[in-house]
């Protein structure tokens, strides 16, 4: 099925900690798209991080800017044809 979409959410990583035993997540970290279905469930696009989906709420609030966007999570979406106009194209 060639007209299916990658249903993803976006979502700061959160790194655990195995030594103190919480959750933190890096200042400069960039938001990747997190896939809700599928085999690769919880799984980013980018393939760099894993993580639940449910259990965090680190969503990307509107507005947020490109440059806090992973790269390869964007393309991997724009190239499904899933990408809706998430961020607001005002660059002009
Ligand atoms: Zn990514």
């Amino acid at each position: 099925m060639s007209d299916e979409q990658p249903v993803v959410k976006w979502q700061l990583p959160v790194k655990q900690s195995f030594f103190t035993d919480h959750e933190w997540i890096h200042p400069r970290a960039n938001y990747h798209a997190f896939q809700t279905s599928g085999p690769e469930r919880h799984h980013s696009l980018c393939g760099k991080y894993a993580q639940d989906i449910d259990f965090f709420e680190t969503d990307m609030p509107e507005g947020t800017g490109e440059n806090y966007i992973c790269k390869a999570c964007r393309k991997r979406l724009e190239d499904s044809c899933a990408w809706s106009g998430v961020l607001n194209d005002s660059n002009g």
